[in-house]
């Protein structure tokens, strides 16, 4: 498999510009995996048919049907088009206080029906200048080992906290060394063969530096995916690289 490049659009972009966005990519023949907002994710599913680009969502309830005002179940999102849903992102496990046992409960039912979980994991700066970043990674990839059918996620993304969003990104070596340690411990648990995204304000100047690093199999791109531009350029360097 070539260099994933998969997009999160987080809370951005309207049904126009969504659209507009992925017939792009989708006239263009790329591969990539697009994270809309969850209103966007039927017209740019629409959108999408025929092309090469998959489709996941950013989040999923850990509940199957019912009342749960707000929620949105792993079947609604697979009847809308998505293959695979974002879990464990720091944005919900730090602004919304996403724990481990819910992350689980999230994991086991996108697994359940049918989704493919990428799983993302990564220390905020205080752990990493504490020394702690990669016992805390360690303690994120311990509960793939719990909820059965972890080969079944798409990839996992270590994404560290200080780096999302900020403009700060972690050097190439950092990222490699992280890397090499997640690529260790899910070998440990049977799952050596998942491939492992970098996110952290990745952008066209910098995407070749860290996709180029041993075990690196791809990025998770926020901002920077929101312009056809740049998401094209990081996208171009992934098949560069192959
Ligand atoms: C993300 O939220 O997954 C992310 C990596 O964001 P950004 O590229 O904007 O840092």
């Amino acid at each position: 498999m070539g260099k994933i490049v998969a997009a999160n659009w987080k809370m951005n972009l309207r049904r126009r510009s969504a659209c507009e966005l992925a017939a792009a990519l989708k006239t263009d023949g790329r591969e990539c995996w697009l994270f809309p907002g969850f209103p966007l994710i039927a017209p740019v599913a629409d959108t999408l048919i025929g092309g090469k680009v998959k489709l996941g969502a950013q989040d999923v309830s850990p509940e199957q049907d019912g009342a749960f005002t707000g929620d949105v179940s792993a079947e609604m999102l697979e009847d809308a088009g998505c293959e695979m849903v974002l879990v464990g992102h720091s944005e919900r496990r730090h602004i919304h206080g996403e724990d481990d046992a819910l992350l689980l409960a999230k994991l086991k039912r996108a697994v359940e029906a049918g989704l493919k979980p990428l799983y993302c994991v990564g220390e905020t700066l205080k752990q990493r200048e504490g020394g702690k970043a990669t016992e805390v990674v360690k303690s994120h990839l311990a509960i793939l080992s719990e909820m059965g059918g972890a080969d079944r996620a798409c990839a996992v993304a270590y994404e560290p906290v200080w780096a999302i969003g900020t403009g700060e990104t972690a050097t190439p070596e950092q990222a490699g060394e992280m890397h090499a340690f997640i690529r260790s411990e899910l070998t440990k648990q049977g799952l050596g063969q998942l491939p492992i995204l970098y996110g952290g304000s990745v952008k066209p100047d910098n995407a070749h530096a860290l996709m180029t690093q041993p075990h690196v199999d791809g990025v998770l791109v926020g901002g920077a995916s929101l312009k056809l531009d740049s998401l094209r350029a990081i996208d171009d360097i992934a098949r560069e690289i192959g």
